[in-house]
């Protein structure tokens, strides 16, 4: 038999097709989330949920207010609205309707996953207390959004004690959600290198004495051993070098070289010590070359790290829902970045969890991929897990 709160959302699984339709047939690129905020937020007005006004109307932020007697504790729950800019070309019923716009992350169905939440939690009012945040934010594939929202002061007024968000996850089969304690995915930052040189003839390169395409390539050998020779081989680091620019002539040496990257941590520490040690490389470098080295650096979002004591009530809430067979562990943390890092930069107390989407017998679901399928099986189990984490924590 299933759990009631599982029950609960099986019993809306048509609304939750339906809005993950309406949303993935009308993707909206990161910040023009105009649509899809506005559908949101009529829906949780006809709910009764209570709107906190936003600037820009491309996120929406909705109050619940359990009406239990208890600890009044405060949780932010989170999906993202945003799509990618990417064709389309899997044969579905909800085909995208714009050109070069396509819900290839599945941020859709996280969006009705909330949405189904609010609903079955506005119906089970008398059984958490405190309140309920819903945080439907814009932006996270260029991992702005969390900001924005933030900005907009979405962990404040009740302050928010814990976040809980989701992501979809192809790993693991519809109907299992995976955890994970502790450093879970890494930071997200970039940089641009300028190496000043001067130009010349090609045939001539004595007469400057400082060509800035060696220096430039030279610099971008370094950094790789900044990474192997500096860095505790444990204390996982990415660094790749996915520009470069210079030069307008197969014969003329160039004024300058620019080239730049992305910089991936799972230590808070490191990561605060990738931008000396790139900008002593590359300066280092571009002095024995005669150059001169400029580094651009910029702070994305930091390593996201799930609370212990958090993952273990989420991962309680999960066996509720599914059984322990089926809650699962992910073994290792990725290198890839998630702006849900952001809000628990803020509010420690938080776990992002990961929702089973692959289907038996099926290829699994390639992310940010034109084909790419959220299978809409695995949305009650999403709304669900929402739910119980909430009656569970609100206490
Ligand atoms: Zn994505
Ligand atoms: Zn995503």
């Amino acid at each position: 038999m299933n759990s009631e709160v599982l029950q609960k959302s099986l019993d809306i699984y048509e609304y939750l097709v339906e809005m993950k339709r309406r949303i993935h047939a009308n993707p909206e690129l990161g910040m023009q989330e105009f649509a899809t905020a506005a559908l949101v937020e009529s829906e949780l007005r006809s709910m009764g949920v209570e709107i906190v006004p936003l600037e820009q109307n491309v996120g929406v932020l909705g109050i619940i207010r359990g009406e239990k007697t208890g600890s009044g504790t405060v949780s932010a729950l989170r999906a993202d609205m945003d799509a990618l800019p990417i064709q389309e070309t899997a044969d579905v019923p909800d085909k995208s309707k714009v050109p070069g716009a396509m819900h290839a992350c599945g941020h859709d169905a996280h969006t009705a996953m909330l949405l189904g939440a609010a609903k079955i939690l506005v119906s089970m009012k008398e059984r958490f207390s405190g309140t309920v945040k819903l945080i439907f934010q814009p932006a996270e594939e260029t991992l702005g959004g969390a900001l924005y929202m933030i900005e907009q002061g979405a962990l404040d007024a009740p302050k928010v004690d814990r976040v809980f968000g989701m992501h979809g996850h192809s790993s693991y089969l519809v109907g299992e959600i995976a955890f994970r304690e502790g450093p879970s995915m890494a930071s997200s930052d970039f940089f641009t290198v300028t190496i000043k040189g001067k130009s010349g003839h090609g045939a001539y390169p004595h007469r400057t004495g400082c060509d800035p395409v060696l220096a430039a390539c030279t610099s971008a050998l370094a950094l790789q051993s900044v990474v192997t020779r500096q860095i505790d081989a444990l204390d996982s680091v990415v660094l790749s070098i996915c520009e470069i620019r210079g030069g307008t002539a197969k014969n003329i040496i160039p004024e300058t070289v620019e080239f730049g990257g992305s910089i991936r941590c799972q230590n808070m520490e490191t990561r605060n010590s990738m931008e000396g040690r790139i900008r002593d490389v590359v300066r280092g470098i571009a002095a024995s070359y005669k150059c001169e080295a400029e580094l651009d650096y910029h702070y994305g979002v930091p390593p996201l790290v799930n609370a212990p004591e958090m993952t273990s009530l989420a991962r309680e809430s999960a066996r509720k829902l599914v059984g322990a067979d089926r809650v699962k562990t992910i073994d290792f943390p990725a290198m890839g970045s998630e702006d849900f890092s952001r809000y628990l930069e803020k509010v420690p107390e938080g776990v992002f969890a990961r929702l089973g989407i692959a289907e038996p017998g099926k290829p699994a679901p390639v992310f940010h991929n034109g084909g790419f399928v959220f299978a809409e099986g695995a949305l009650p189990y999403g709304t669900a897990l929402f739910v119980q984490f909430v009656l569970d924590v609100n206490q």
